[in-house]
């Protein structure tokens, strides 16, 4: 698929690098575009949204202000659960023995994306389940989901960031919270038929968990993760996202064993 070939080009010169050819050209063109980019990371502060049982993102002054010295320092510590935020699910999270965050190939958060547009279904809806049928309807628009894509599925959510009581159904926090949680997911059977019938690379949604707000046994991080394929939750701005002709950058922060990770996740729209 020559658009993937390009993208590879892209990521590995430097612009200028590659002038003499009419592939460089359009890199060179995609480095001069800021229209080509789009971030999908909600900013990580003391709103971002985290799961009701987990520690929440804090940053801690070590040094802020003008030294003994003289001269101007700044310095935080970090500190959160790995599963807050725009993040990264490293199958091992629901998968024993399948890959950790650091195990992850690039491959699989690097790629052409594909948007699953269900904000119509969901805004009326916040227990949407993203169905085979949304995949179906798709794919009669745009042709069969290719090998290697990340699926983005786009509930609209994102909108509601950071504002927890509509984004995660309640404001309540603790395990009291849990059966409280009310947002969109996919459906299990629709997981199935993703890993039985197409070669997805990774699987993301603008909300807090690829299952919906009112599961309680997690069934499609179960059936994605036990075929390593990683999960991106929280995702930003996939409103800006074309349903076709994208590619995502998604690189989490590199811990070794973890089962995810704080994400940075980008787009990239080349011809914009
Ligand atoms: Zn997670």
């Amino acid at each position: 698929m020559a658009p993937i070939r390009f993208l590879r080009l892209a990521l590995l010169m430097a612009p200028g690098a590659v002038a003499c050819s009419a592939g460089g050209e359009r890199v060179e063109h995609l480095f001069q575009s800021p229209d080509a980019w789009i971030d999908l990371t909600h900013p990580f502060n003391g709103e971002a949204i985290y799961w009701p049982t987990a520690e929440p993102f804090e940053l801690e002054t070590v040094a802020e202000g003008v030294t003994e010295g003289g001269w101007y320092y700044t310095a935080y510590n970090f500190s959160g659960a790995e599963h807050g935020g725009t993040h990264l699910d490293a199958p091992i999270h629901f998968s024993e023995g399948k890959n950790t965050t650091d195990e992850i190939p690039l491959s699989r958060l690097i790629g052409p994306a594909v948007v699953i547009d269900v904000t119509i279904q969901a805004a009326g809806n916040p227990d949407y389940l993203v169905a085979v049928e949304d995949f179906e309807a798709f794919e009669a628009a745009h042709g069969p989901i290719p090998a290697g894509a990340i699926v983005l599925l786009r509930t609209g959510w994102s909108q509601r960031w950071p504002d927890a009581g509509s984004y995660l159904g309640t404001t309540v926090r603790g395990e009291e919270a849990v059966p409280l949680l009310h947002f969109p997911g996919l459906a299990p059977e629709a997981a199935r038929w993703l890993v039985q019938h197409r070669a997805v690379a990774a699987v993301g949604i603008d909300t807090p968990s690829i299952d919906y707000g009112q599961s309680s046994t997690f069934e499609s991080h179960r059936i994605l993760y036990a075929e390593n394929i990683p999960g991106f939750e929280n995702v930003a701005n996939l409103e800006a996202m074309p349903e076709t002709g994208g590619y995502v950058i998604a690189l989490p922060m590199k811990i070794e064993g973890g089962s995810g990770a704080p994400l940075r996740i980008i787009g990239v729209v080349p011809g914009r």
